[in-house]
């Protein structure tokens, strides 16, 4: 039909067709696509990472976490930070030159950033976001007093919680949602697990009514090779989400990865969460041979594997518990 009309009109018909589609003035452009980018996060995990190791108590870590409180409050409804303290073992290797430490205690903060914070049906994601202060699984015995970076331990969970409040800001959920970063998990020294776990079992003392439904924790989720088998504890606290999870999983095309196997029990914060109720899973891949040595780093992770954890969470947020 177009090839119809004389020269002149074509061009005012095409141009009234581009009018039409363009946008209107004052009209903003179409966002970017507000759904969960593996690349994303996994930017968000190497500017993590290229702060250092995030040693409580060390200049790094209180670099790294104004960072994240400031990604965090760009993003959520209410967002705060809850300090506590924790007094350190006089035989701990970090209380050398640092005597206050021992005495006085040494301070620590999770972050809290929540969305819909009036809805009473809440799911809670968790990750934590300290450094082990010593690399003492390193096959080079000249390397364990060093940090490690913690790259997949657990600044992959971290990355996922980062990308998926973005997400969530860009189109709210329909129910409450908690994300909240741990402080001092890998504090402990091997044998001693009253010195793990510090933030979520300070944030499990303090968590007030209504309690959230449900709570997923993400570590280690960042392995190039990524293989996520069922946690034990967390299949027997909360098996209803875990078979929402692998299901939503497969649906997606991610059955290779989140497997129908069960993986090592591992000790981890979700035990505190689920001590004080709340069904809890932990997505872990504990088969990661540069766990706590000083090659947990980006190196070692890859987009992909955050892409498909943080897809399978997000469906599952919108999807409703
Ligand atoms: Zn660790």
């Amino acid at each position: 039909m177009i090839t119809t009309l004389p020269a002149r009109l074509r061009t005012l018909t095409l141009l009234v067709v581009l009018a039409v589609l363009a946008p209107q003035a004052g009209q903003a452009v179409a966002p970017p696509s507000p759904g969960f980018s593996g690349d994303r996060a996994f930017t968000q995990l190497k500017t993590l990472c290229d702060m250092g190791p995030r040693v409580p108590g060390s200049p790094a870590a209180r670099k790294a976490g104004d960072w994240l409180l400031a990604r965090l409050r760009a993003c959520g409804d209410e967002v705060w930070e809850q300090p506590f303290t924790h007094v350190v073992s006089k035989k701990h290797p970090m209380a050398k030159g640092n005597p206050q430490w021992t005495s006085k205690g040494l301070g620590m903060r999770n972050i809290v950033c929540r969305f819909k914070p009036k809805a009473t049906r809440r799911l809670l994601l968790a990750a934590h976001w300290d450094s082990r202060p010593f690399a003492d699984m390193d096959p080079d015995k000249t390397k364990r007093s060093q940090a490690v970076l913690g790259a997949n331990d657990a600044a992959s969970g971290v990355a996922i919680l980062l990308e998926l409040a973005r997400c969530l800001k860009a189109k709210a959920p329909g129910m409450g949602v908690d994300i909240v970063l741990f402080d001092g998990e890998d504090w402990g020294q091997q044998g001693h697990l009253e010195d793990y776990f510090l933030g979520s079992k300070a944030y499990a003392r303090a968590m007030t009514r209504p309690l959230p439904e449900a709570g997923i924790l993400l570590d280690m989720v960042g392995d190039r090779n990524l293989r996520l088998p069922m946690e034990p504890f967390s299949l027997q606290a909360a098996p209803d989400l875990m078979e929402r999870l692998w299901s939503t999983a497969e649906r997606l095309g991610y059955g290779h990865i989140f497997i129908r196997e069960m993986g090592p029990g591992v000790q981890d914060d979700h035990l505190p969460i689920i001590q004080r109720g709340v069904p809890m899973v932990d997505l872990i891949d504990f088969d990661y041979p540069q766990w706590h040595t000083v090659r947990d780093t980006p190196a070692a992770c890859s987009p992909a594997s955050l892409d498909v954890v943080g897809k399978v969470v997000e469906a599952l947020i919108r999807q409703g518990l």
